[in-house]
């Protein structure tokens, strides 16, 4: 016996012509009325319709009319749940679609559900209902469900079924039980692809580097996915010149890289800052004609304005069609970054013309362009822009915005009022902000209580201690300088060596403070004189105080100012390149004071550009002067 249920028919609804069929509809006449139903309202007519013809007690026509409910676009789970429990005999079919439809409407803890209540009713699951379910289990990152269903799977004989497998492969493997992931996998008689791939990304996602190369290097065959996970994970971990590697081999091996592939590619070009393999990538793109979409545009975007290339940070926003407020965002932080405050701003302004609403990163981006480019009228508004014209709540970056602003400014007093204001805490890098401006405009009372709190909340930061004792060294307290050396050498905080890179001709070398090791360091350190000698007669005068401070003793016995790395690394740009070439430069501290001062001349006295990006941000120097503005 079928179970009548009460539909809500509408009238006005568009209908189909049904009023008076001319016989009785086969099963198969409703199967295509119903996928002429555009709206869940004619669906319903066609519902009756079985209803009234007594075509809703064949098992099959209703489990399509469940089908129907619970998959189609314009169906509805709540009616699709209906006709199934009105079935009388509901078969896994039925069930399957039921399952089916939640996980189409993210409805993920309804499935199981679902799946639990047809194990109650005795109804057989089949490979469909596991392979379902498990992706729910993957969903809901629920391992133990998973081994719940591995032994209902045994038990059916199903577990040789390959998309079962794979399934209950992915749903260890996405939960970190990469035990019970091997052990399915040490059993399967047959491995596809996907099984291969599903284990990868499990070793991936457990940051088990060793399995995971040990996996790939077994498999009998990869596709872009095998090596979409390597590069990620290399990328994940921070082995940027290991993703470039793996980038090779897939090139080597002919595998045609995706999207994917060039979006992490490209993440670890803009860490290394190697220009050159950054611009092959977007040649590749362009080869390939590969489309630019949001995700690939802002990748090349930012890797551009990281490696403090903006032309071809310009190039690539404009060739990507389908911008993002990402890619807008990419573009602004670039210019920001890169010290082109003015043109930042035009952007913004561009980018509130166009149909792109900024978000609180956008906001982020643009504070920072004023802060970086002293505007602090111009900054002000956009703070208040963000709340009041876009409901934007500041949170702690743009405060810390604000804070760098005023500092730089040297409007202490209303860096005050806006910490004591502020919803939050303030963060280091909100301290950090403050003391580099306290040491600027000297106020060394602001100075000493930020640089105290800094250290509080970044205990192992060597720049910290570096950043305080310059404001004691500033108010000629040496003895608190030596207290705090004391007190960071018994924290054990030490100071990271200091390590600068140039890539030439798709090659990333590196130098640390007195390199020695350099195939041409004959010709580096004869460079080196000639540039000391040339620095000396436009009268230049080494600032000894860094010496003091921003190296330690171990390091000073070795070396000098001169050999610091990122002058080796400038050195060594100077005798490889054509006259006119832009030197490039990727430090992973801050610049000293002493190189910024002497690379500030080097760019007047050899007529080159030199950008410098160091752990802070980017300095363009050229004629003389740097886009920081000596603030940093
Ligand atoms: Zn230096
Ligand atoms: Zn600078």
């Amino acid at each position: 016996m079928v179970r009548l249920v009460s539909l809500p028919l509408s009238n006005t609804q568009t209908s189909l012509p049904i009023t008076n069929p001319p016989k009785k509809p086969t099963p198969n006449t409703n199967h295509s009325l119903l996928h002429l139903c555009k709206h869940l309202q004619e669906a319903k007519q066609v519902h009756a319709l079985m209803i009234k013809t007594s075509q809703i007690s064949h098992t099959y026509s209703a489990s399509r009319l469940a089908e129907f409910y619970a998959t189609s676009d314009n169906g509805s789970l709540e009616c699709a749940e209906m006709v199934v429990s009105s079935m009388e005999e509901p078969y896994t079919f039925a069930w399957n679609s039921l399952i089916r439809g939640s996980l189409k409407k993210h409805r993920t803890q309804e499935a199981i559900s679902i799946y639990n209540q047809m194990i109650c009713k005795s109804v057989q699951p089949d490979h469909f209902t596991f392979t379902l379910v498990l992706k729910a289990c993957t969903q809901l990152s629920k391992p133990e469900i998973g081994k719940r269903l591995q032994s209902q799977i045994i038990k059916m004989g199903l577990e040789n079924s390959i998309f079962v497998r794979n399934k209950l492969i992915h749903v260890y493997a996405l939960s970190g039980s990469m035990v019970d992931a091997r052990k399915v996998f040490d059993r399967s008689a047959e491995l596809d692809i996907v099984t291969w791939n599903s284990m990868l990304e499990g070793y991936a996602n457990n940051k088990d580097g060793e399995s995971l190369h040990q996996m790939f290097d077994t498999m009998p065959f990869k596709d872009v996915v095998s090596w979409n996970t390597m590069i990620a994970y290399f990328v994940e971990v921070g082995e940027f010149s290991d993703a470039m590697e793996m980038f090779g081999l897939m090139q080597k091996e002919r595998e045609p890289a995706d999207r994917v592939t060039l979006v992490s590619v490209l993440t670890a070009v803009a860490h290394l800052g190697a220009l050159a393999q950054g611009k092959w990538v977007h040649a590749y793109i362009r080869k390939r004609g590969i489309e630019l979409d949001e995700n690939l545009g802002s990748a090349l975007v930012s890797m551009y304005s990281k490696c403090g290339c903006l032309e071809g940070a310009i190039e690539a926003f404009s060739e990507t069609e389908r911008k993002s407020v990402d890619t807008w965002n990419a573009m602004i932080g670039g210019l920001a970054a890169n010290g082109q405050s003015l043109e930042a701003i035009e952007l913004f302004s561009k980018m509130e013309c166009s149909k792109i609403r900024p978000n609180a990163i956008s906001f982020s981006c643009i504070l920072n362009a004023c802060s970086h480019g002293g505007l602090v009228e111009d900054g002000l508004g956009y703070f208040s822009k963000m709340k009041i014209d876009y409901g934007i709540e500041p949170d702690i970056a743009h405060y810390g915005c604000v804070v760098d602003l005023l500092g730089r400014a040297g409007l202490f007093d209303k860096v005050g009022k806006i910490i004591k204001q502020m919803p939050m805490k303030p963060d280091a890098v909100m301290w950090k902000a403050l003391l580099s401006a306290c040491r600027i405009h000297r106020n060394f009372e602001m100075g000493e209580k930020a640089g105290l709190q800094l250290i509080e909340l970044a205990p192992d930061d060597h720049a910290c201690y570096v950043l305080l004792s310059n404001t004691y060294a500033m108010a000629n307290k040496w003895d608190r300088i030596h207290k705090l050396r004391k007190n960071m050498w018994e924290r054990g905080v030490r100071k990271p060596p200091g390590c600068s890179s140039i890539e030439l001709d798709g090659v990333v070398h590196e130098f640390i403070v007195g390199d020695i090791i350099h195939p041409r360091k004959k010709e580096i350190y004869e460079m080196l004189d000639e540039m000391g000698d040339k620095l000396k007669l436009a009268g230049y005068e080494p600032d000894t105080k860094q010496v003091l401070l921003d190296i330690d003793e171990e390091e000073m016995k070795q070396t000098s100012l001169g050999h610091h790395s990122e002058k080796l690394a400038v050195a060594f740009g100077f005798i490889s390149t054509r006259p006119g070439t832009t030197i490039r430069v990727m430090k992973n501290l801050r610049v000293c004071g002493d190189c910024h001062s002497a690379l500030k001349l080097l760019s007047l006295i050899y007529n080159r550009d030199i950008v410098v990006r160091d752990s802070n941000r980017f300095h363009h120097f050229k004629e003389g002067s740097c886009s920081c503005m000596d603030y940093w």
